[in-house]
């Protein structure tokens, strides 16, 4: 191998996430005084490893690249609206997009609907601290409205990135669009939260529960006693 081209090599391996190769020396002890060949110091030269990177720099470039995004959502409302909560959490809660006030202060559920949720989660002896919370969409439609189709695949790369990233071992959906976007169903909430599960994605396989949305919930409060004991049989 020439030494121009084991940088392309070393490059080419780096991205597909191989941080290093172990050289036997024997294999390439007949070259090493050779002065062009010096195959060893570039194997082991430690490369930057998209494997070892932490989660806190991955969910970083995510929020980049949706900076740089081109949702038509971007244009017209205030903020992006990431997440809330632990990105260690084991328990990934996913909603619809953000509100007013959830555009306004830029976090997810900090609205009327998410003091709700906040209340749902303390029956269950969870909080933001040991969860972790974002929506489908990631800037407020407005007027509050469902989000439409375009906007919902526009945004939905960059949720299945998120969860691929966060790795919870159980998602909570709440409503029909988080639902219906990523467990592909066109099954409305009311039968699917009656049944446990799975989302597939890649290699990912995670036990899912769907719920109805705390802003159902303030305009159906009938509905309340139906959704923690979902979560809290899991
Ligand atoms: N509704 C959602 O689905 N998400 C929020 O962040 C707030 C309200």
């Amino acid at each position: 191998m020439k030494v121009k081209n084991i940088k392309y090599f070393v490059e080419f391996y780096s991205s597909l996430g191989i941080s290093n190769c172990i050289v036997p020396n024997s294999r390439f002890e007949k070259h090493k005084n050779k002065k062009n060949i010096n195959i060893e110091i570039e194997c082991t030269k430690k490369l930057e490893n998209p494997k070892n990177e932490t989660k806190g720099s991955k969910l970083k470039k995510l929020l980049d690249l949706l900076q740089n995004s081109d949702c038509s959502l971007k244009e017209i409302s205030t903020n992006l609206v990431f997440s809330d909560g632990n990105e260690n959490s084991s328990i990934m809660i996913i909603g619809e997009a953000p509100g007013g006030e959830e555009d306004r202060i830029g976090k997810p559920f900090v609205g009327q609907a998410g003091r709700l949720l906040d209340k749902m989660l303390g029956y269950i002896d969870l909080n933001r601290k040991n969860v972790y919370l974002t929506n489908i969409v990631f800037w407020r439609p407005p007027g509050n409205r469902t989000p439409s189709k375009e906007e919902i695949n526009s945004c939905l790369p960059h949720t299945l990135k998120h969860i691929e990233i966060i790795k919870p071992k159980l998602l909570v959906l709440l409503g029909n669009v988080a639902s219906q976007s990523l467990l592909k169903t066109n099954e409305g909430i009311t039968n699917l939260r009656t049944k446990s599960h799975l989302f597939v994605h890649h290699d990912l396989k995670i036990p899912t529960r769907t719920t109805f949305h705390p802003a159902y919930l303030l305009r159906n409060p009938i509905e309340k006693k139906k959704s923690v004991g979902r979560l809290i049989r899991y």
